[in-house]
């Protein structure tokens, strides 16, 4: 490979093939793959993983996104938690990774740090700012109406952002960091779902786009509660439509639009889709520790929408392990109930985890694959692991047998990140080290008031579950 490309594809003697070469590996025994990309991560849930317990999204969101807010955290700390996400990304073979990194008081400074991170990682990253213009209790069905009097003028008296502060802080992001880092990084736009969004911001999503050439990359139908304030909008008198009808009709739903999770999509929304060239991300692990529904994947595969996969955030997903990822994604589609014929395979996973993830990301239409002229985004897996004993499939075992242990070498523009399974493009000891510290330093002073303050929502969110399942057939309850 030379100038970030790959020059030529074959057995033999790499001096030979490319002559002044700066740096030969030898990958006897290691099979070149295109390298996988993350579609959809949260880098800020880092400090999270395995918190939280049983419940599902609403209450999960409560908890870790307190509707009264969090105290700020040292800037040093959305650094290392983004550098924690690229060790798992890194390890599992990911050369590209979608950061929806919520930032709500769009802080320029704790943006910086994030975009430094994913830039000192080595791998391509796009990175969302967080846009909402309606407030936590507009975005959930009856929720106004049910709220106790003193807990509705608690958060009433937080005054959001103006749409024009958030899309000056898009602005001035975009110029900082779009295409820095050789290219390697870009800002896209991050509106948190249709239910926080009203039309004139949507409006506003579509003129940024436009004039940054920016993807959008939104939280769309994730649970049934979505559903229902989907369907509650599309029949509540102000002919707004369900969340689809509303995206298409602000002009959002174009080939620049990914959509995540998409679980409770119906027939007419997957049309709207197809039509349009959005993207859908499936983020099985996430889906399932939440319970949030399996997202109709075959259904959009048959359609044409183009389908990548994402990890979600770790206080989800709990790993940014692309394999897991690609594990889950292949087996949870496998129903008594499904023609055999529609399961979702290995092969349809490895599909959405190299070019539907470049697809989504906008990298270019060889990007995913491994061929001459690609980009040199490539992984070198270890074929003498016991995983590959006896070879037989690799990309099935590739998703049901291995770990990241089977991942040597990870390649991004033809700069190599890691090599026999130590990173090289930083260091990960002195990473996980400081993270660990600061974690703690987290968990002592505000996991306690975060989860109190989360879990203190639980009763308004069983009576909006309880009041709402009537509008989407049955909803889970806490
Ligand atoms: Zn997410």
């Amino acid at each position: 490979m030379g100038g970030g490309t790959v020059l030529a594809i074959g057995a033999g003697e790499a001096r030979a093939i490319a002559p002044g070469a700066r740096r030969t590996i030898n990958a006897r025994h290691l099979m070149a793959m295109p390298g996988l990309v993350n579609a959809h991560v949260h880098s800020n849930e880092a400090f999270e993983r395995g918190l939280h317990g049983t419940v599902s999204l609403e209450p999960w969101l409560a908890r870790a996104y307190p509707p009264l807010g969090a105290p700020a955290v040292p800037l040093r700390w959305h650094y290392l938690r983004a550098l924690l996400v690229a060790c798992d990304a890194i390890h599992s073979g990911t050369i590209a990774i979608q950061d929806d990194c919520l930032n709500p008081g769009c802080d320029p400074d704790a943006l910086d740090q994030v975009m430094q991170a994913w830039a000192d990682s080595g791998l391509r990253a796009a990175v969302a700012t967080t846009l909402a213009d309606r407030s936590y209790l507009d975005g959930l069905p009856f929720a106004r109406q049910i709220c106790p009097p003193q807990l509705r003028a608690q958060l009433d008296a937080r005054t959001p952002l103006s749409i024009d502060h958030q899309a000056d802080f898009f602005t001035q992001a975009h110029q900082r960091w779009n295409a820095a880092a050789n290219g390697r990084l870009q800002v896209i736009l991050g509106p948190r779902g249709p239910q926080r969004c009203s039309d004139t911001l949507m409006r506003r999503l579509v003129q940024l786009r436009e004039r940054h050439d920016a993807a959008i990359h939104m939280h769309v139908l994730e649970s049934r509660l979505q559903l229902a304030a989907s369907n509650v909008q599309a029949c509540g008198g102000h002919a707004e439509g369900g969340f689809l009808q509303r995206l298409q009709r602000a002009g959002l739903l174009d080939s620049r639009l990914t959509i995540n999770h998409a679980v409770w999509l119906g027939e007419r929304d997957i049309e709207r889709l197809a039509a349009s060239g959005a993207c859908v991300t499936h983020n099985p692990l996430s889906n399932l520790r939440l319970g949030s529904g399996r997202a109709p994947l075959r259904a959009l595969l048959e359609a044409g929408v183009p389908v990548a996969l994402g990890s979600d955030g770790p206080a989800t997903g709990d790993t940014a392990d692309m394999l897991a990822v690609l594990r889950a994604t292949s087996l949870i589609h496998r129903d008594p109930q499904v023609p055999r014929t529609r399961w979702i395979g290995p092969d349809d996973a490895w599909h959405a985890a190299t070019r539907g993830g470049a697809r989504s990301m906008r990298l270019g239409p060889q990007h995913g694959q491994l061929v001459v002229g690609a980009p040199a985004d490539l992984i070198l897996v270890d074929t003498r692991h016991r995983a590959f004993v006896p070879m037989n499939d690799p990309i099935a075992q590739l998703a049901w047998s291995a770990s990241p242990e089977v991942i040597d070498t990870v390649i991004v523009a033809g700069s190599v990140l890691m090599h026999e399974r130590r990173i090289e493009a930083f260091d990960e000891t002195a990473v996980l080290t400081e993270a660990q510290a600061a974690a703690q330093a987290w968990r002592e002073l505000h996991l306690p008031g975060q989860m109190a303050s989360g879990a203190a929502f639980d009763p308004l969110l069983s009576e909006v579950i309880a009041r709402a399942s009537a509008h989407a057939n049955p909803v889970a309850t806490l």
